[in-house]
């Protein structure tokens, strides 16, 4: 093999993956490193949860250091060294050597960018301010674990309710803080998960003691004469905070390739093939700077470890000369939120109602494992797919098992099964893991019985109803019924149905509903035999009822 010299900019995630594995690909070629900050290999993943005390050892999120990658790996990593320009015409890199402020000029047969996604800072009133926070570095987590400790109990004020809000905002809690999240759209994790969904966790942050302001901006940071910030919404709240975390997304940290001229995709990142290459063929791009091929077509931006890792590697292989193929990102992601958790995979329903693709939608309330068996929990699994019962996105929220399932479906997804696939899967089953029927199976079940005409409603669908056309039959318990129900609904149970029939009328559609969606399913298939015109609430009442709460609360 020719003994090229391969530099990498940015030494964490995406750039020291790719510079192992090409050392274990390519023994000859020389390997430079180049990393501005102090340390490489660090598990930025890890550091919020260093902040709430979870992780108690500061030192083990290091995953690697310069040493271990010089010696095992015989890779020249430069810390400190920043990458200041790229000229494209002569393969050179310049260098600064931050301590000295010494530039350099260093070449290469082949060049990685590698260089992340910076914490967006918008421009709000007093955004600099020292008690005004991102996080991104240790010394980002460091500095806000010393402003917490200096005012213990007091208030932290985290603006963006992404993945990282979400996990700043429990950990500070977990610290003893009050938390205030404040987010500007109507829900947590807009991206990525759907309004339903995010109910969910609306509802439980806020029984946490998490105070969640949706819908709201803040319109500035003031520092207060005795230490401390006040904290400006622009709904004229002033909030009294010992610090605030900024959290309100972040952007490919691309400058150096836009100053070179490589292509940019519509996101702002440097735009890559499947083969990981930028317009220029002697520079590859990966992780958060990059924008890839999307799973399925186009391009996408999901800054995110998994892909910047497997990028990496990927990315290596190429540059070692083995032959590969990115087949692109689907959107698979997962967070804690304090005793939740809310997984996805591929599509949203935003996403797909802006692409005008027909689909539906199913959710489900399956358990965990059996029912009987210590520490079940039922889980709100939804399930989008097309016409033909092709799998196009998941989500789940759940106290767990949600992380496996998700797992599973996106894994179906990705080898392009359908929803009847999920009700055939043989999935592992004894009573602390699962059900007989898996989640998954009972998604598919219930899909696979939408794809075979049985028609599904939506919460919105019941709020949107016209009273003219439709009525609303519920079919649970008396007792379920006295505590909570939907205004202007029949009640039938399930159990007096087949006798009662005639109390229904035939000139109308009849939206059931019942908990979960169970019961509600069977009386659609007595009431559609009986030459009724029925359809299923989906979710049934324990989703409806959270999100109407939360609409009340929020605004639609
Ligand atoms: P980074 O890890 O950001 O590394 C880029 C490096 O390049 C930086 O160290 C930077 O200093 C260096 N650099 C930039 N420009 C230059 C230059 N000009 N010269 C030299 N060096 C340069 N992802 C998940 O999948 N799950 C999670 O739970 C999760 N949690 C997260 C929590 C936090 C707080 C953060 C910040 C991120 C989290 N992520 C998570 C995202 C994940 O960490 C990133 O997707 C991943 O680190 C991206 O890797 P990267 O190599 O592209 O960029």
């Amino acid at each position: 093999m020719s003994r090229k010299r391969v530099v990498i900019i940015g030494g964490v995630a995406g750039g020291a993956t790719l510079a192992a594995r090409l050392r274990r690909v390519d023994e000859q070629a020389e390997i430079i490193l180049l990393e501005r900050g102090e340390h490489i290999s660090f598990a930025n993943c890890g550091l919020p949860y260093h902040v709430g005390g979870v992780v108690a050892e500061r030192g083990s999120l290091f995953l690697s250091s310069p040493q271990t990658l010089q010696t095992r790996y015989r890779i020249d990593v430069r810390t400190g060294h920043e990458a200041v320009r790229i000229h494209r015409d002569t393969q050179e890199v310049e260098v600064c050597a931050r301590t000295t402020g010494v530039t350099y000029r260093l070449g290469y047969d082949h060049l990685v960018l590698a260089t992340g996604a910076e914490p967006i800072r918008p421009p709000i009133h007093g955004r600099d301010l020292d008690l005004v926070f991102t996080l991104r570095t240790i010394s980002d987590m460091d500095r806000i674990i010393a402003a917490a400790e200096r005012h213990p109990g007091e208030r932290a004020v985290v603006v963006g309710a992404g993945f990282i809000g979400l996990e700043i905002a429990e950990n500070l809690h977990h610290r003893g803080l009050q938390v205030t999240l404040v987010e500007m759209m109507d829900q947590v994790l807009p991206k990525r998960l759907d309004r339903d969904m995010a109910a969910l966790l609306h509802q439980h942050l806020r029984s946490q003691g998490i105070d969640l302001r949706l819908r709201q901006q803040v319109s500035g940071f003031f520092a207060r004469e005795r230490g401390g910030l006040t904290v400006e919404l622009g709904s004229g709240d002033a909030l009294n905070a010992s610090l605030a975390v900024l959290a309100v997304g972040i952007r490919p940290e691309a400058k150096l390739a836009a100053e070179a001229g490589l292509a940019l995709g519509p996101r702002g990142g440097v735009l890559v093939d499947d083969q990981l290459l930028t317009s220029d063929p002697h520079i590859s791009a990966v992780g958060d700077v990059a924008e890839v091929p999307a799973f399925g077509g186009g391009t996408t931006w999901v800054p995110l470890a998994g892909p910047a890792q497997r990028q990496g590697r990927l990315a290596a292989d190429q540059i070692a000369g083995l032959p590969i193929q990115y087949t692109g990102i689907q959107g698979t992601g997962i967070v804690k939120v304090f005793a939740l958790t809310a997984a996805f995979t591929g599509k949203t329903e935003a996403t797909l109602k802006r692409e005008g693709e027909p689909f539906h939608s199913i959710v489900v309330w399956p358990s965990s494992n059996a029912a009987y068996y210590p520490g079940a929990s039922q889980m709100a699994l939804k399930l989008h797919f097309g016409p033909k019962g092709e799998i196009l996105g998941a989500q789940a929220v759940g106290a767990s098992g949600v992380d496996k399932r998700i797992d599973v479906i996106a894994t179906a997804l990705r080898l392009g099964a359908t929803v009847d696939d999920l009700a055939a899967l043989e999935l592992c089953y004894a009573p602390p893991y699962s059900t007989p029927k898996d989640p998954v199976n009972v998604a598919g079940y219930a899909a696979g019985n939408v794809i075979r005409g049985e028609e599904v409603v939506t919460w919105r669908d019941v709020m949107q109803r016209d009273p003219i056309t439709t009525v609303l039959l519920d079919v649970r318990e008396p007792a379920e019924r006295a505590s909570d129900r939907i205004p202007d609904s029949l009640h039938i149970p399930l159990g007096q149905l087949r006798n009662r029939l005639d109390e229904l009328p035939r000139d109308k559609k009849i939206i059931v509903y019942c908990a979960v969606g169970l019961r509600a399913h069977i009386a659609v298939r007595i009431l559609e035999q009986n030459g009724f015109q029925a359809a299923n609430l989906t979710g049934g009442m324990r989703l409806y009822a959270p999100v109407r709460d939360d609409l009340k609360l929020v605004g639609a």
